[in-house]
C-alpha cells in the first residue's frame, strides 16, 4: 500500500488522476490523505469523483471515500477491463482530464474500448479537444496503439454539457524519441464563441496577432458556434512541425478582458515557438507515464513544470522506473526514461 500526500508536489488532482492510472498499470493499492492540499478550495470536486468512478469502472476497482469534498480514500485496483464506457462528469469539469486517467491503462489492454465521456471540453486549467486530438493522441500513436478522438459537442464553463467519443486500439507500447520537432509547417489561430458578441473573438484575434506577428492574416479566424453549445469561448492555437502539433489555449471567463486572454495564450504559443523542444508547457506532463510503461524514451521540452516534476515522481514512487532530466545546448530540457 503506497501512502501518498496529496498537497505534495503540484498537490492538485494531477496527483490523484495520476496515482489512479499507475495503480491500474502496476496493480499497487495507495491512500491519499490531503487530496489537492495545495489548492485554495481543498477535497474532491465533482470531476475528480468522476475521473475515480472512471478508473474503477475500467479497472474493476474498489475506492472507499469516494464523494465531493472528501480529503482522503483508499484505492484497491483490480483488472483491466476494455470495453464500452460512458463516463458523465455531469459538470464543465474536464472530458479530457477523465480521459487522462484512464487512457493509458486501455492502451494497453487485451481489447479495444470506446469512451464516451461527457462534461466540460473547453475548461480553464485543462486540455481543451483539439490538444488531444492534434497533439497528444498523435504522440501516443507512434507508439503502437491506434486512437481516435471525436468532439460531438462543445461544453464550457459554466454548464458543461460537451461530448467527446474516444476509440482506443491497444497495442504494447514502443518506445520512441520525441526530441526533434522538425520543421515548421502552419501556424493558426481559432477563436471559439458561442452565444456571446461575436466581436469578443475579433479582440482576441487581434490581440493574439500582435504577439504573433509573423503568422500571416489568414492564420487567425473567429468560430461562430451555435448558440445552445454556449455560453463559452476559447482561444485556440495550432503550431504545426513535421513531428509534433503543439495546442495552447485560452479560455474565456467573466471579468477577464478578452485581449489579456489572448495575449498571455499567444505568449504562451511564442515561448513554445522561441525554443527548439518537442514538447510544450502541458504535452510535457503527459508523456512520462506512457514512455516509463514502454521501458525507455525520450523528450525534450521548454522548462519543467510542476505537473511534469511530480508526475515523474509518482511513476518511480509506483514503478521504480526514474527519470534523467538535462539541458541540452540548445536550451531546451532533456528527459530520460531509465
Ligand atoms: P491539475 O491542475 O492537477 O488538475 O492538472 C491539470 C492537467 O491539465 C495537467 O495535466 C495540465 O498539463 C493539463 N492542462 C492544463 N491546462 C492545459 C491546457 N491549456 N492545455 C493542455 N493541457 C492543460
Amino acid at each position: 500500500m503506497i501512502t501518498i500526500d496529496g498537497s505534495e508536489g503540484e498537490g492538485g488532482g494531477q496527483v490523484l488522476r495520476y496515482s489512479a492510472a499507475l495503480a491500474l498499470l502496476t496493480g499497487e493499492p495507495f491512500t491519499i490523505r490531503n487530496i489537492r492540499g495545495g489548492r485554495a478550495k481543498p477535497g474532491l470536486m465533482r470531476q475528480h469523483v468522476t475521473a475515480l468512478e472512471a478508473a474503477c469502472a475500467i479497472g474493476g476497482a474498489e475506492c472507499s471515500g469516494l464523494t465531493v469534498g472528501a480529503s482522503e480514500l483508499t484505492f484497491r485496483p483490480g483488472s483491466v477491463t476494455p470495453g464500452e464506457y460512458h463516463f458523465a462528469v455531469g459538470t464543465a469539469g474536464s472530458t479530457g482530464l477523465v480521459l487522462q486517467t484512464v487512457l493509458v491503462p486501455l492502451m494497453l489492454a487485451d481489447a479495444p474500448s470506446r469512451l464516451v465521456i461527457e462534461g466540460g471540453t473547453h475548461a480553464m486549467a485543462a486540455p481543451p479537444f483539439e490538444f488531444l486530438q492534434k497533439t497528444l493522441l498523435p504522440v501516443l500513436e507512434r507508439m503502437g496503439p491506434k486512437l481516435s478522438i471525436t468532439l460531438e459537442r462543445h461544453g464550457f464553463y459554466p454548464r458543461g454539457g460537451g461530448r467527446i467519443v474516444v476509440n482506443i486500439d491497444p497495442s504494447p507500447l514502443r518506445p520512441i524519441e520525441c526530441v526533434d520537432r522538425g520543421a515548421f509547417k502552419d501556424g493558426k489561430v481559432e477563436a471559439l464563441v458561442a452565444g456571446i458578441p461575436f466581436d469578443i473573438a475579433d479582440r482576441e484575434l487581434r490581440a493574439a496577432r500582435k504577439v504573433l506577428a509573423e503568422w500571416p492574416d489568414e492564420a487567425f479566424a473567429p468560430v461562430q458556434l451555435r448558440a445552445e453549445h454556449g455560453p463559452g469561448n476559447a482561444l485556440v492555437l495550432e503550431a504545426e512541425f513535421e513531428h509534433v502539433t503543439e495546442v495552447m489555449s485560452g479560455f474565456g471567463k467573466l471579468g477577464v478582458p478578452a485581449e489579456r486572454l489572448a495575449k498571455s495564450a499567444a505568449k504562451r504559443m511564442a515561448g513554445y515557438l522561441a525554443s527548439q523542444a518537442f514538447a510544450g508547457p502541458y504535452l510535457q506532463d503527459q508523456l512520462p507515464l506512457p514512455l516509463a510503461m514502454a521501458g525507455r524514451g525520450t523528450f525534450t521540452t521548454v522548462k519543467l513544470s510542476e505537473h511534469t516534476r511530480t508526475a515523474m515522481s509518482l511513476i518511480e514512487r509506483f514503478s521504480g522506473r526514474g527519470f534523467r532530466v538535462s539541458e541540452t545546448a540548445e536550451g531546451t530540457h532533456l528527459v530520460e526514461v531509465c
